[in-house]
Protein backbone atom coordinates (compact mmCIF):
# COMPACT_ATOMS: atom_id res chain seq x y z
CA UNK A 1 0.00 0.00 0.00
CA UNK A 2 1.53 3.08 -1.31
CA UNK A 3 1.41 5.63 1.35
CA UNK A 4 -0.49 8.32 -1.02
CA UNK A 5 -3.15 6.18 -0.75
CA UNK A 6 -3.06 5.47 2.89
CA UNK A 7 -3.44 9.22 3.98
CA UNK A 8 -6.33 9.58 1.55
CA UNK A 9 -7.81 6.90 3.46
CA UNK A 10 -7.15 8.74 6.58
CA UNK A 11 -8.46 12.08 5.13
CA UNK A 12 -12.08 13.64 6.19
CA UNK A 13 -15.08 14.30 3.66
CA UNK A 14 -16.03 12.02 0.48
CA UNK A 15 -12.03 11.44 -0.79
CA UNK A 16 -11.46 7.76 1.11
CA UNK A 17 -15.21 6.82 -0.49
CA UNK A 18 -13.94 8.42 -4.25
CA UNK A 19 -10.93 6.76 -3.52
CA UNK A 20 -12.29 3.32 -3.12
CA UNK A 21 -14.35 3.82 -6.16
CA UNK A 22 -10.96 3.79 -7.70
CA UNK A 23 -9.93 0.59 -6.13
CA UNK A 24 -12.75 -1.06 -6.67
CA UNK A 25 -12.98 -0.32 -11.36
CA UNK A 26 -13.64 -3.20 -12.86
CA UNK A 27 -11.94 -1.55 -15.67
CA UNK A 28 -9.24 0.48 -16.90
CA UNK A 29 -11.46 2.99 -18.40
CA UNK A 30 -13.71 2.88 -15.49
CA UNK A 31 -10.38 3.40 -13.04
CA UNK A 32 -9.03 6.56 -14.62
CA UNK A 33 -12.68 8.34 -14.82
CA UNK A 34 -13.32 7.40 -11.07
CA UNK A 35 -9.58 9.38 -10.58
CA UNK A 36 -10.58 11.89 -12.48
CA UNK A 37 -13.13 12.21 -10.09
CA UNK A 38 -10.73 11.78 -7.05
CA UNK A 39 -8.22 14.41 -8.59
CA UNK A 40 -10.49 17.31 -8.46
CA UNK A 41 -11.73 16.81 -5.14
CA UNK A 42 -8.04 16.63 -4.19
CA UNK A 43 -7.35 20.13 -5.82
CA UNK A 44 -10.31 21.72 -3.81
CA UNK A 45 -9.54 20.06 -0.66
CA UNK A 46 -6.12 21.44 -1.06
CA UNK A 47 -6.88 24.33 -2.20
CA UNK A 48 -9.56 24.84 1.09
CA UNK A 49 -6.54 23.78 3.31
CA UNK A 50 -4.49 26.83 1.98
CA UNK A 51 -7.10 29.28 2.18
CA UNK A 52 -7.97 28.11 5.65
CA UNK A 53 -4.78 28.76 6.69
CA UNK A 54 -4.09 32.23 5.01
CA UNK A 55 -7.40 33.09 6.70
CA UNK A 56 -6.06 32.37 10.11
CA UNK A 57 -3.44 34.74 9.40
CA UNK A 58 -3.47 38.15 11.56
CA UNK A 59 -5.44 40.90 9.23
CA UNK A 60 -4.64 44.32 8.31
CA UNK A 61 -7.12 46.51 8.60
CA UNK A 62 -7.30 49.19 5.90
CA UNK A 63 -9.11 52.52 6.88
CA UNK A 64 -12.56 53.33 7.00
CA UNK A 65 -12.92 55.61 3.25
CA UNK A 66 -15.27 57.50 5.09
CA UNK A 67 -14.02 58.27 8.19
CA UNK A 68 -10.44 57.57 8.42
CA UNK A 69 -10.92 54.88 11.27
CA UNK A 70 -9.18 52.11 11.09
CA UNK A 71 -11.65 48.87 10.39
CA UNK A 72 -12.63 46.15 12.82
CA UNK A 73 -13.27 42.56 12.40
CA UNK A 74 -17.08 41.71 12.22
CA UNK A 75 -15.90 37.89 12.67
CA UNK A 76 -15.75 34.97 10.17
CA UNK A 77 -18.08 34.59 7.16
CA UNK A 78 -18.80 32.06 4.05
CA UNK A 79 -17.32 32.69 0.78
CA UNK A 80 -17.20 30.20 -2.56
CA UNK A 81 -15.66 30.26 -5.77
CA UNK A 82 -16.51 27.99 -8.64
CA UNK A 83 -13.51 27.06 -10.95
CA UNK A 84 -12.63 24.69 -13.49
CA UNK A 85 -11.63 22.26 -10.31
CA UNK A 86 -15.08 22.93 -8.65
CA UNK A 87 -16.20 24.84 -6.20
CA UNK A 88 -13.87 26.04 -3.52
CA UNK A 89 -15.38 27.13 -0.16
CA UNK A 90 -13.69 28.66 3.07
CA UNK A 91 -14.27 31.24 5.94
CA UNK A 92 -12.37 34.54 5.84
CA UNK A 93 -12.56 37.56 8.24
CA UNK A 94 -15.16 40.69 7.00
CA UNK A 95 -14.71 43.91 8.31
CA UNK A 96 -16.52 47.33 9.31
CA UNK A 97 -16.17 50.81 10.34
CA UNK A 98 -16.47 50.88 14.24
CA UNK A 99 -18.11 54.02 13.93
CA UNK A 100 -20.94 52.06 11.47
CA UNK A 101 -20.16 54.45 8.01
CA UNK A 102 -22.43 52.84 5.51
CA UNK A 103 -18.99 51.48 3.57
CA UNK A 104 -20.74 47.88 3.47
CA UNK A 105 -18.36 44.93 4.33
CA UNK A 106 -14.81 44.76 3.26
CA UNK A 107 -13.08 41.46 2.81
CA UNK A 108 -9.10 42.01 2.69
CA UNK A 109 -8.37 38.36 2.12
CA UNK A 110 -10.44 38.46 -0.68
CA UNK A 111 -8.48 41.66 -2.79
CA UNK A 112 -5.20 39.54 -1.30
CA UNK A 113 -6.34 36.54 -3.47
CA UNK A 114 -7.23 38.86 -6.62
CA UNK A 115 -11.50 38.57 -6.49
CA UNK A 116 -13.73 40.86 -7.68
CA UNK A 117 -16.60 41.95 -5.72
CA UNK A 118 -19.27 39.30 -6.36
CA UNK A 119 -17.09 37.02 -8.50
CA UNK A 120 -18.86 33.74 -8.17
CA UNK A 121 -16.94 32.45 -11.23
CA UNK A 122 -13.32 31.77 -12.21
CA UNK A 123 -11.76 33.60 -15.14
CA UNK A 124 -10.73 30.49 -16.35
CA UNK A 125 -14.31 28.82 -15.78
CA UNK A 126 -15.88 31.65 -17.47
CA UNK A 127 -12.77 31.28 -20.65
CA UNK A 128 -13.65 27.80 -21.21
CA UNK A 129 -17.59 28.56 -21.18
CA UNK A 130 -17.49 31.37 -23.53
CA UNK A 131 -15.02 29.46 -25.98
CA UNK A 132 -17.26 27.07 -26.27
CA UNK A 133 -20.19 29.31 -26.96
CA UNK A 134 -18.26 30.73 -29.76
CA UNK A 135 -18.87 27.49 -31.65
CA UNK A 136 -22.05 25.94 -30.20
CA UNK A 137 -25.76 26.84 -29.00
CA UNK A 138 -25.72 27.60 -25.12
CA UNK A 139 -27.03 24.66 -24.14
CA UNK A 140 -24.52 22.53 -26.24
CA UNK A 141 -21.54 24.41 -24.44
CA UNK A 142 -23.54 23.58 -21.44
CA UNK A 143 -24.03 20.15 -21.99
CA UNK A 144 -19.57 20.06 -23.83
CA UNK A 145 -18.48 21.41 -20.31
CA UNK A 146 -20.09 19.40 -18.11
CA UNK A 147 -18.34 16.18 -20.26
CA UNK A 148 -15.19 17.94 -20.71
CA UNK A 149 -14.68 19.45 -17.04
CA UNK A 150 -17.60 17.51 -14.71
CA UNK A 151 -18.53 21.39 -14.23
CA UNK A 152 -22.27 21.67 -14.14
CA UNK A 153 -23.47 25.76 -14.84
CA UNK A 154 -27.01 26.87 -16.84
CA UNK A 155 -26.85 27.79 -20.09
CA UNK A 156 -28.47 30.88 -18.95
CA UNK A 157 -24.90 31.43 -16.85
CA UNK A 158 -23.03 31.00 -20.01
CA UNK A 159 -25.48 33.26 -22.12
CA UNK A 160 -24.31 35.73 -19.16
CA UNK A 161 -20.89 35.35 -19.21
CA UNK A 162 -20.82 35.69 -22.89
CA UNK A 163 -22.67 39.19 -22.38
CA UNK A 164 -20.24 40.19 -19.95
CA UNK A 165 -17.50 39.63 -21.72
CA UNK A 166 -18.69 40.20 -25.32
CA UNK A 167 -19.23 43.72 -23.49
CA UNK A 168 -15.85 43.80 -22.51
CA UNK A 169 -14.86 42.76 -26.04
CA UNK A 170 -16.89 45.85 -27.90
CA UNK A 171 -15.39 48.09 -25.36
CA UNK A 172 -12.24 46.84 -26.59
CA UNK A 173 -12.68 47.96 -29.93
CA UNK A 174 -14.77 51.19 -29.59
CA UNK A 175 -11.96 52.51 -27.18
CA UNK A 176 -9.43 51.61 -29.94
CA UNK A 177 -11.68 53.31 -32.49
CA UNK A 178 -12.02 56.40 -30.37
CA UNK A 179 -8.35 56.43 -30.77
CA UNK A 180 -8.14 56.19 -34.36
CA UNK A 181 -10.83 58.80 -34.57
CA UNK A 182 -8.51 61.36 -32.50
CA UNK A 183 -5.48 60.85 -34.92
CA UNK A 184 -4.10 57.93 -32.42
CA UNK A 185 -2.68 55.63 -35.48
CA UNK A 186 -2.94 52.26 -34.19
CA UNK A 187 0.52 49.50 -33.58
CA UNK A 188 0.99 47.33 -36.46
CA UNK A 189 0.94 43.92 -35.27
CA UNK A 190 4.07 42.02 -34.92
CA UNK A 191 4.72 40.03 -38.10
CA UNK A 192 7.96 37.29 -38.70
CA UNK A 193 9.91 39.13 -41.97
CA UNK A 194 8.88 36.14 -44.44
CA UNK A 195 5.15 36.83 -43.71
CA UNK A 196 5.50 40.63 -44.33
CA UNK A 197 6.78 39.85 -47.57
CA UNK A 198 3.76 38.23 -49.23
CA UNK A 199 1.20 40.66 -50.52
CA UNK A 200 -1.79 41.51 -47.82
CA UNK A 201 -5.19 40.69 -49.07
CA UNK A 202 -8.21 43.01 -47.87
CA UNK A 203 -11.83 42.14 -48.91
CA UNK A 204 -15.47 42.91 -47.61
CA UNK A 205 -18.93 41.37 -48.21
CA UNK A 206 -22.46 41.91 -46.64
CA UNK A 207 -24.52 39.08 -45.16
CA UNK A 208 -27.88 39.37 -43.67
CA UNK A 209 -28.76 37.55 -40.30
CA UNK A 210 -32.14 37.50 -38.62
CA UNK A 211 -32.74 40.09 -35.54
CA UNK A 212 -36.06 40.41 -33.54
CA UNK A 213 -38.22 43.56 -34.68
CA UNK A 214 -37.18 46.82 -33.09
CA UNK A 215 -37.12 47.15 -29.50
CA UNK A 216 -36.37 42.91 -28.97
CA UNK A 217 -39.25 41.93 -28.72
CA UNK A 218 -39.48 38.02 -29.30
CA UNK A 219 -42.82 38.79 -31.17
CA UNK A 220 -43.66 40.41 -33.99
CA UNK A 221 -41.97 40.13 -37.67
CA UNK A 222 -38.22 39.11 -37.86
CA UNK A 223 -35.90 42.23 -39.35
CA UNK A 224 -33.44 41.23 -41.74
CA UNK A 225 -30.26 43.37 -41.36
CA UNK A 226 -27.08 43.34 -43.15
CA UNK A 227 -23.85 42.53 -41.23
CA UNK A 228 -20.94 43.73 -42.93
CA UNK A 229 -17.72 41.63 -43.08
CA UNK A 230 -14.23 42.37 -43.87
CA UNK A 231 -10.97 39.92 -44.43
CA UNK A 232 -7.39 40.73 -44.19
CA UNK A 233 -5.06 37.91 -44.75
CA UNK A 234 -1.78 37.57 -46.56
CA UNK A 235 -0.92 35.79 -49.73
CA UNK A 236 0.73 32.37 -49.74
CA UNK A 237 1.00 29.44 -51.98
CA UNK A 238 1.14 25.77 -51.08
CA UNK A 239 1.95 22.96 -53.37
CA UNK A 240 -0.85 20.10 -52.42
CA UNK A 241 -0.14 16.42 -52.10
CA UNK A 242 -1.63 16.36 -56.23
CA UNK A 243 1.00 18.53 -56.64
CA UNK A 244 -1.51 21.35 -57.87
CA UNK A 245 -0.48 24.78 -56.45
CA UNK A 246 -3.61 26.38 -54.18
CA UNK A 247 -3.78 29.71 -52.52
CA UNK A 248 -2.97 29.78 -48.86
CA UNK A 249 -4.26 32.57 -46.12
CA UNK A 250 -1.80 33.41 -43.47
CA UNK A 251 -3.06 35.28 -40.59
CA UNK A 252 -6.57 35.95 -41.56
CA UNK A 253 -8.04 38.63 -39.48
CA UNK A 254 -11.73 39.46 -39.58
CA UNK A 255 -14.08 42.29 -38.58
CA UNK A 256 -17.42 42.69 -39.11
CA UNK A 257 -20.44 45.08 -37.60
CA UNK A 258 -23.84 45.84 -37.63
CA UNK A 259 -24.51 48.79 -38.99
CA UNK A 260 -24.00 50.45 -42.41
CA UNK A 261 -20.34 51.12 -44.48
CA UNK A 262 -19.75 54.46 -42.26
CA UNK A 263 -19.70 52.08 -38.98
CA UNK A 264 -17.66 49.50 -40.84
CA UNK A 265 -15.24 51.77 -42.58
CA UNK A 266 -13.33 53.05 -39.89
CA UNK A 267 -13.15 49.54 -38.43
CA UNK A 268 -11.94 48.07 -41.75
CA UNK A 269 -9.33 50.62 -41.60
CA UNK A 270 -8.13 50.27 -37.79
CA UNK A 271 -7.39 46.56 -38.80
CA UNK A 272 -5.94 47.46 -42.00
CA UNK A 273 -3.45 49.42 -40.17
CA UNK A 274 -2.82 46.90 -37.27
CA UNK A 275 -2.20 44.42 -40.90
CA UNK A 276 0.40 46.23 -42.33
CA UNK A 277 -1.59 48.55 -45.47
CA UNK A 278 0.61 51.36 -44.80
CA UNK A 279 4.08 49.14 -45.42
CA UNK A 280 3.18 45.78 -47.04
CA UNK A 281 4.98 45.72 -50.56
CA UNK A 282 1.61 44.90 -52.57
CA UNK A 283 -2.00 45.32 -51.29
CA UNK A 284 -4.88 43.76 -53.02
CA UNK A 285 -8.51 44.87 -52.34
CA UNK A 286 -10.76 41.85 -54.05
CA UNK A 287 -14.69 43.09 -54.54
CA UNK A 288 -17.30 42.51 -56.14
CA UNK A 289 -18.19 46.04 -57.23
CA UNK A 290 -21.01 46.60 -54.70
CA UNK A 291 -21.14 50.67 -54.32
CA UNK A 292 -20.89 50.98 -51.12
CA UNK A 293 -17.74 48.69 -50.85
CA UNK A 294 -16.56 50.78 -53.74
CA UNK A 295 -16.90 54.11 -52.27
CA UNK A 296 -15.24 52.89 -49.13
CA UNK A 297 -12.15 51.57 -51.66
CA UNK A 298 -12.11 54.76 -53.21
CA UNK A 299 -12.12 57.10 -49.69
CA UNK A 300 -9.98 54.55 -47.89
CA UNK A 301 -8.04 52.37 -49.53
CA UNK A 302 -7.12 53.56 -53.64
CA UNK A 303 -4.03 54.98 -52.79
CA UNK A 304 -2.62 52.09 -51.21
CA UNK A 305 -4.05 48.85 -52.71
CA UNK A 306 -4.79 47.35 -55.91
CA UNK A 307 -8.24 46.77 -57.17
CA UNK A 308 -9.31 43.23 -58.26
CA UNK A 309 -13.04 43.11 -59.46
CA UNK A 310 -14.06 39.47 -58.73
CA UNK A 311 -13.99 37.64 -61.54
CA UNK A 312 -17.20 35.34 -61.43
CA UNK A 313 -19.17 38.68 -60.55
CA UNK A 314 -17.83 40.39 -63.60
CA UNK A 315 -18.25 37.37 -65.89
CA UNK A 316 -22.45 37.26 -64.38
CA UNK A 317 -22.47 40.74 -65.56
CA UNK A 318 -21.37 39.78 -69.37
CA UNK A 319 -23.84 36.87 -69.30
CA UNK A 320 -27.07 39.57 -68.51
CA UNK A 321 -25.00 41.10 -71.85
CA UNK A 322 -25.23 37.92 -73.78
CA UNK A 323 -28.32 37.18 -72.54
CA UNK A 324 -30.31 40.42 -73.26
CA UNK A 325 -28.47 41.03 -76.55
CA UNK A 326 -29.11 36.97 -77.95
CA UNK A 327 -32.42 36.52 -76.77
CA UNK A 328 -32.44 33.96 -73.59
CA UNK A 329 -30.33 31.17 -73.30
CA UNK A 330 -29.65 30.61 -76.91
CA UNK A 331 -26.58 28.42 -78.34
CA UNK A 332 -25.21 32.11 -79.71
CA UNK A 333 -25.73 33.47 -76.61
CA UNK A 334 -23.83 30.75 -74.77
CA UNK A 335 -20.49 30.77 -77.24
CA UNK A 336 -20.26 34.78 -77.75
CA UNK A 337 -20.72 34.32 -73.54
CA UNK A 338 -17.92 31.75 -73.39
CA UNK A 339 -15.61 33.66 -75.98
CA UNK A 340 -15.60 37.11 -73.86
CA UNK A 341 -15.28 35.39 -70.73
CA UNK A 342 -12.28 33.43 -71.84
CA UNK A 343 -10.96 36.62 -73.35
CA UNK A 344 -11.34 38.57 -69.85
CA UNK A 345 -9.94 36.04 -67.61
CA UNK A 346 -6.86 36.13 -70.28
CA UNK A 347 -6.53 39.66 -70.29
CA UNK A 348 -8.28 40.74 -73.29
CA UNK A 349 -10.45 43.38 -71.95
CA UNK A 350 -9.73 45.69 -74.46
CA UNK A 351 -11.43 43.61 -77.07
CA UNK A 352 -13.86 42.71 -74.54
CA UNK A 353 -14.94 46.26 -74.20
CA UNK A 354 -14.62 47.15 -78.37
CA UNK A 355 -17.04 44.01 -79.19
CA UNK A 356 -19.34 45.54 -76.95
CA UNK A 357 -19.10 49.15 -78.65
CA UNK A 358 -19.32 47.51 -82.31
CA UNK A 359 -22.74 45.96 -81.20
CA UNK A 360 -23.72 49.56 -79.58
CA UNK A 361 -22.94 50.76 -82.89
CA UNK A 362 -25.66 48.41 -84.71
CA UNK A 363 -28.79 50.82 -85.74
CA UNK A 364 -31.38 47.92 -85.54
CA UNK A 365 -30.31 47.39 -81.63
CA UNK A 366 -33.63 47.62 -79.32
CA UNK A 367 -34.06 50.15 -76.93
CA UNK A 368 -33.61 47.61 -74.27
CA UNK A 369 -30.97 45.48 -75.33
CA UNK A 370 -29.00 48.97 -76.65
CA UNK A 371 -29.45 49.97 -72.38
CA UNK A 372 -28.51 46.62 -70.98
CA UNK A 373 -25.07 46.30 -72.83
CA UNK A 374 -24.54 50.07 -72.31
CA UNK A 375 -24.26 49.16 -68.75
CA UNK A 376 -22.26 46.22 -68.88
CA UNK A 377 -20.03 48.60 -71.40
CA UNK A 378 -19.61 50.93 -68.55
CA UNK A 379 -18.92 48.86 -65.87
CA UNK A 380 -16.00 47.21 -67.13
CA UNK A 381 -14.88 50.18 -68.48
CA UNK A 382 -15.12 52.05 -64.68
CA UNK A 383 -13.65 48.63 -63.50
CA UNK A 384 -10.80 48.63 -66.23
CA UNK A 385 -8.23 48.58 -64.26
CA UNK A 386 -9.73 46.35 -61.78
CA UNK A 387 -9.96 43.21 -64.65
CA UNK A 388 -6.45 42.97 -65.44
CA UNK A 389 -6.80 39.37 -64.44
CA UNK A 390 -4.23 37.65 -66.47
CA UNK A 391 -1.88 40.11 -64.91
CA UNK A 392 -3.23 39.25 -61.41
CA UNK A 393 -2.98 35.80 -62.09
CA UNK A 394 0.77 36.06 -62.80
CA UNK A 395 1.49 38.54 -59.69
CA UNK A 396 -0.18 35.66 -57.85
CA UNK A 397 -2.87 37.63 -56.76
CA UNK A 398 -6.32 36.14 -56.25
CA UNK A 399 -9.09 36.82 -59.15
CA UNK A 400 -12.17 36.00 -57.22
CA UNK A 401 -13.56 37.20 -53.92
CA UNK A 402 -14.17 33.34 -52.42
CA UNK A 403 -12.25 34.25 -49.73
CA UNK A 404 -14.01 36.61 -48.16
CA UNK A 405 -17.00 34.09 -48.78
CA UNK A 406 -15.97 31.90 -46.85
CA UNK A 407 -15.18 33.90 -44.46
CA UNK A 408 -18.80 35.45 -44.09
CA UNK A 409 -19.84 31.80 -44.37
CA UNK A 410 -17.95 30.62 -40.75
CA UNK A 411 -18.29 33.99 -39.03
CA UNK A 412 -21.72 34.81 -39.69
CA UNK A 413 -23.88 31.81 -41.53
CA UNK A 414 -23.08 29.03 -39.28
CA UNK A 415 -23.48 30.76 -36.29
CA UNK A 416 -25.75 33.09 -36.76
CA UNK A 417 -28.62 32.03 -39.01
CA UNK A 418 -29.64 28.75 -37.55
CA UNK A 419 -33.02 27.22 -37.86
CA UNK A 420 -35.30 29.85 -35.99
CA UNK A 421 -32.78 32.36 -34.48
CA UNK A 422 -33.32 35.55 -33.93
CA UNK A 423 -31.14 37.92 -32.51
CA UNK A 424 -31.19 40.80 -29.76
CA UNK A 425 -28.95 43.77 -31.43
CA UNK A 426 -27.20 43.16 -27.75
CA UNK A 427 -27.13 39.60 -27.79
CA UNK A 428 -25.82 39.21 -31.34
CA UNK A 429 -22.82 41.79 -31.16
CA UNK A 430 -21.57 40.66 -28.12
CA UNK A 431 -21.27 37.01 -29.39
CA UNK A 432 -20.12 38.51 -32.52
CA UNK A 433 -17.18 40.03 -30.74
CA UNK A 434 -16.33 37.05 -29.25
CA UNK A 435 -15.99 35.19 -32.43
CA UNK A 436 -14.09 38.00 -34.10
CA UNK A 437 -11.48 38.25 -31.10
CA UNK A 438 -11.18 34.36 -31.11
CA UNK A 439 -10.28 34.21 -34.94
CA UNK A 440 -8.10 37.44 -34.46
CA UNK A 441 -6.41 35.63 -31.61
CA UNK A 442 -7.57 38.16 -29.09
CA UNK A 443 -9.86 35.94 -27.00
CA UNK A 444 -7.10 34.98 -24.20
CA UNK A 445 -6.76 39.29 -23.48
CA UNK A 446 -9.98 39.41 -22.24
CA UNK A 447 -9.47 37.55 -19.27
CA UNK A 448 -7.76 38.27 -16.69
CA UNK A 449 -5.59 35.10 -16.18
CA UNK A 450 -1.90 34.90 -15.27
CA UNK A 451 0.29 33.61 -18.26
CA UNK A 452 0.36 30.28 -18.38
CA UNK A 453 3.52 28.93 -16.92
CA UNK A 454 6.22 27.65 -19.55
CA UNK A 455 6.94 24.27 -20.25
ZN1 LIG B 1 -16.10 55.16 9.08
Amino acid sequence: MSCLRESIRRMDGDLPELLAAVENAPTLAAMMLAAWHLGRAIAVAGVEDVLHERAQRPTEWPLCHKCGKKLESKGFDDRSLKGLIGTVSWERRKGRCPDRCKIGQVAPLDEELGLRPNQRTSDALMRAACGLAIFVPFGTARELLISLTGIEVSATSIWNWVQVVGARAKARIERQLKALLTGDQPEEEEIEAEVAELPLLIGADGVMVPFRPEGGQPGGRTVWREIKVGVLARLSERVTKTGKTVTELLRRRLVAVRGDIDTFGPLLWLESVRQGVLTAETVVWVSDGGRGFWRLFRERFEEHAHDILDFYHAAQNLWKGAKAWLDGRTRRSRQWFAQMRRKLRRGKADQVLATIKSILAQEDLSDSKRKTLKNLYNYLDTHRNHIKYARFKEWGLPIGSGVVESACKWLIQQHFKGVGMRWSDDGFDHLLYLRLDWVNGRFDDLFELPAPASA
